[in-house]
């Protein structure tokens, strides 16, 4: 008997020591802390049972085996809570449930505490090695003690059967080793203490020994498989705090885990098959069908990423969804273990897009607009440039540019010694036209007279209107015969040329004044201007002679 006691208390020694070593070697974490209350839960038995067998008096051991019996009432609950926790079903279960499910065991414990009427337990001292008389209440504990562990062994087979990871699973089916040998060493210690008392007759701490067991196993399972492994406390961290949602499905489509994003969309629960009703917005009917095929297309090709985006409406405003599908592939075969779904919401992204696509589209109309103007711009520049040039009634040019072509064309003809002559005509009588007709009818000759003029001269000559009806030509490359002959064919031009005006047609002629260069001295070099000034000076006085002596004719000079 003394024996036994011991090994109550070795077996407390243990599971104190245990105790301390998780607590050293691990971060605290709430399954950590699970795991704590149940081992503390555990080392009650063996402990209580110890100091019971060493009281003398009923009453003392009577108290002590209460302890114990809390103890024991309390293991098949914590087991259960241990269990939901490790195998990752606290999300399925929820908080409030596992309070709900924790009443059988904590009713057990006040049946206990109270031992109404010694309905649980009552100690006779007289029946010896069956002192120890149990009450129904006793069995109730049992009973609920096994349910409990039942229940736990059925949640980690149902987690075997689908778990995420080969490691989850080793480390399931570890604990359930733990399960399996409290069960047997509970079995044991009930058939052995309880039911075959008088074969024995003798206690035997065969529980201990089983809890201690359980718990060697557990803490290798933990120690081993790392189940408290930070980096995995971590991706669950990152997984629940990202914006990206995400669905982990099994081989056949079911889903195994889903991160906090997902809750309010995702209708379905763990362990449910993920089909597009399962999204808790609503998908109308050509988003649905497309979202269905997408899901089909990653069950016909299971290797194959696939990549889908959906564009839902809520609240009147579109919300922009792209959905990736991935297969997860275990680390070592490369085979299937299942698939990932991620939703992404890129409804800012695509707005952002949209946004400088429309900027985009905007600075090119604004840019088509600058170009326009660019070139109106240019045209009426050119425009503004020609009149600037030219005359507005005849279109030939003003006197303000042949003076600045002659300035330019002096310079050139003087280096090279290239001769050139200057026209100076003028209307004869015009005052008359303009009294007999009328100032519009003079306009119409004057342009004529010009037409005929120019139709007359080479491209090369260039005719400016002097002022008035007086105009000049320049000639380049052009010798006084050459200029004689030209100032001929100009006067007869005019003299032919008839304006039609009404019934009638009007006839004028021109007196001109001609001025060939042909030898330049240095002045001409040296001051442009004043030799210019010059030049037009003698075919002013040439028009002038022309003039005085009759009109229609030509006076020639020559620039010495
Ligand atoms: P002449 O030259 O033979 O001595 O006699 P004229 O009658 O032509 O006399 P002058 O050259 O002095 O007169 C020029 C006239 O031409 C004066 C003006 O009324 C007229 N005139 C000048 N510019 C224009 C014009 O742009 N349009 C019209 N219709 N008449 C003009
Ligand atoms: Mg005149
Ligand atoms: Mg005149």
């Amino acid at each position: 008997m003394e024996s036994m006691m011991w090994l109550d208390f070795s077996m407390f020694l243990v599971l104190l020591g245990l105790f301390v070593y998780v607590f050293a070697v691990g971060a605290i974490t709430v399954l950590h802390k699970i795991y704590f209350a149940l081992h503390l839960v555990l080392m009650v038995w063996p402990l209580t049972q110890f100091i019971a067998q060493t009281m003398p008096g009923s009453s003392y051991r009577l108290f002590y085996l209460s302890g114990s019996y809390v103890g024991l009432s309390l293991v098949g609950v914590g087991w259960f809570i241990f269990v939901v926790f490790m195998t990752g079903q606290a999300k399925v279960i929820r908080t409030r449930r596992i309070v709900l499910l924790s009443v059988p065991a904590l009713l057990s414990v006040l049946c206990v505490v109270i031992n109404p009427n010694h309905l649980f337990l009552s100690i006779d001292e007289q029946l010896g090695v069956k002192s120890l008389q149990s009450g129904p209440l006793f069995w109730y504990m049992i009973v609920q003690l096994f349910s409990y562990i039942l229940v736990s062994l059925f949640v980690m087979g149902y987690t075997i059967r689908r778990g995420v990871s080969v490691r989850h699973q080793m480390l399931v089916r570890t604990a359930m080793n733990g399960v399996f040998v409290l069960v047997l060493f509970g079995l044991g210690d009930f058939l052995v203490n309880i039911i075959f008392i008088n074969y024995f007759s003798a206690y035997f701490s065969i529980f201990s020994v089983g809890i201690a067991l359980s718990a060697v196993y557990l803490v290798h399972a933990i120690t081993r498989h790392r189940v408290f492994d930070i980096i995995q406390i971590v991706q669950r961290d990152v997984m629940n705090t990202i914006s990206t949602g995400i669905i982990v499905l099994d081989e056949n489509g079911f889903v195994l885990e889903f991160n906090k994003v997902m809750k309010p969309i995702l209708k379905s629960r763990i362990g449910d098959r993920f089909t597009p009703e399962a999204l808790a917005v609503h998908l109308p009917n050509p988003i649905r069908r497309e979202f269905d095929e997408f899901l089909e297309g990653s069950k016909e090709r299971p290797m194959d990423r696939q990549e889908l985006e959906i564009a839902l409406q809520s609240d009147g405003h579109y919300r922009y969804i792209v959905v990736q599908s991935a297969p997860i592939l275990s680390h070592k075969k490369k085979e299937r273990l299942g698939r990932l779904l991620t939703f992404h919401d890129v409804t800012e992204l695509r707005m952002l897009v949209d946004e400088t696509n429309l900027q985009n589209e905007l600075l090119h109309d604004r840019n088509r607009e600058l170009l326009a103007m660019q070139d109106e711009l240019f045209q009426a520049n050119k425009k503004l440039e020609y009149m600037a040039i030219t005359d507005g009634l005849t279109g030939c040019y003003n006197r303000r540019y042949l003076l600045q072509q002659l300035e330019h064309e002096l310079a050139v003809n003087v280096r090279y010694g290239i001769p050139f002559s200057i026209f100076l005509f003028d209307i004869d009588f015009f005052k008359s036209i303009n009294d007999q007709y009328g100032h519009l009818v003079g306009d119409e000759v004057l342009c004529a007279t010009v037409d005929a003029v120019r139709a007359t001269l080479r491209t090369a000559d260039l005719l400016a209107r002097y002022g008035g009806e007086e105009f000049t030509v320049y000639l380049p490359h052009t010798n006084r015969e050459q200029a004689d002959i030209i100032a001929e064919m100009v006067k007869e031009s005019v003299e032919h040329n008839a304006v039609k005006y009404g019934s009638q047609s009007v006839k004028v002629t021109i007196s001109m004044g001609v001025v060939s260069v042909e030898q330049f001295d240095q002045r001409a070099l040296d001051e442009p201007k004043a030799f210019l000034r010059e030049l037009l000076t003698q075919a002013d006085s040439a028009l002038y002679e022309a003039k005085y002596s009759g009109r229609n004719r030509i006076v020639k000079r020559k620039l010495a």
